[in-house]
């Protein structure tokens, strides 16, 4: 079967790789059907993810088909169509226990899919710990609208959760990317008065606006995201803030626009260490949390959009076969033609 695979810093290449087969009890092997692009895989081709081994078959947001499962897994049956967690997890260490899936002190634990053992841009995929880290689809719901529950989905159920969103809450979140209206698509369930979106860029506002994902928006550097947070807010600030951009002032503007004693949840990842200025944030009292999602609440997240309260399939701006999934890569990485993110079908449902 052909798979995407990391081949060195700066370089992915389409190979020839056998088909995966069942090697523990709990393992399952899914028939890929849709996968999508993450940034996280542009990270790993050029080089930021040090733990990414060599030769991986990369990708770790798909749906597919459950082709195969070990004698342990109890949950699924072959011809299943399941959504994929990022994480897989052993379920009963420390950790796990604690639904902190993303530290399971498994070999195979945590971000191990399309980094440190095969992933999804390819035709078959062993997923390890099937019972744990796979949903069932419901017959009514799409690849598309499934495709984003184990990661982007995940993230923004996390986010929302750990930032302790509560009703008639002013939320801004920073970063209205695909994470960003995620993150946005869960905030929005917890009844916010308000979510104000910030970005640079006026076409991401725009998405969110049209998507009733934003009541307000701050268009960065036209707009003062702390003047319009406080305009909103008696001149008190945000009551959670969301850190998802990961730009190079970003951080400075999630403690900035907090209001004292708000929840500033770190979703980003950044290329650099970044400031935390104690002095001049002194008597804010801030509560800073910072990520690695928890990919626990799949079954809640599926459940979200079978009921329509959430469609993320509007995130689906481009679709490819896999054959022309490296084109695919090209118009995600560039940012090209308004893309959000793309759908690669690989095959049939
Ligand atoms: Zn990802
Ligand atoms: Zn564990």
């Amino acid at each position: 079967m052909k798979a995407v695979v990391y081949a060195e810093k700066g370089k992915f290449e389409i190979r020839e790789k056998p088909k995966p087969s069942v090697i523990d009890a709990t393992d399952a092997i899914v028939r890929v059907t849709t996968a999508s692009i993450c940034t996280s895989d542009l990270h790993i081709r050029a080089g930021a993810v040090p733990r990414a081994v060599p030769g991986i078959t990369v990708g770790h947001e798909f749906v597919g088909v459950v082709e195969e499962v070990g004698r342990g897994v109890s949950r699924f049956s072959v011809g299943d169509r399941v959504a994929v967690n990022v994480e897989t997890f052993c379920g009963h260490c420390f950790y796990c226990r604690h639904g902190w899936v993303n530290n399971c002190t498994d070999p195979a634990g945590g971000w191990a899919m399309g980094c440190r053992i095969d992933g999804c841009q390819t035709e078959y995929v062993r997923v390890p710990f099937a019972d744990n880290g796979l949903t069932p689809i419901p017959a009514h719901v799409s690849d598309e609208k499934a495709l984003f529950t184990g990661d982007l989905l995940s993230t923004g159920y996390w986010a929302a959760d750990i930032g302790e969103v509560s009703e008639g809450d002013v939320v801004a979140i920073i970063g209205a990317g695909p994470t960003g209206i995620c993150t946005a698509m869960c905030v929005r369930m917890r009844k916010p008065s308000k979510i104000v979106m910030i970005d640079v860029q006026r076409e991401r506002l725009e998405f969110a606006e049209s998507h009733g994902l934003a009541d307000v928006t701050a268009l960065v550097p036209d707009e003062d995201p702390e003047e319009v947070l406080r305009s909103l807010t008696y001149g008190r600030g945000a009551d959670v803030v969301m850190e998802v951009a990961g730009g190079k002032d970003t951080f400075q503007t999630a403690w900035r626009i907090a209001r004292p004693n708000a929840v500033v949840v770190v979703v980003a990842m950044y290329e650099e260490p970044q400031m935390l200025p104690l002095p001049d944030m002194y008597g804010k009292n801030l509560v800073f949390k910072t990520g690695g999602v928890d990919a626990s609440h799949c079954q809640d997240i599926m459940d979200m959009i079978a009921s329509g309260d959430i469609d993320p399939s509007v995130l689906v701006t481009h679709r490819f076969d896999f054959d022309h999934i490296m084109d695919a890569y090209e118009l995600f990485a560039e940012h090209r033609d308004g893309v959000m993110k793309v759908a690669v079908k690989v095959s049939e449902p």
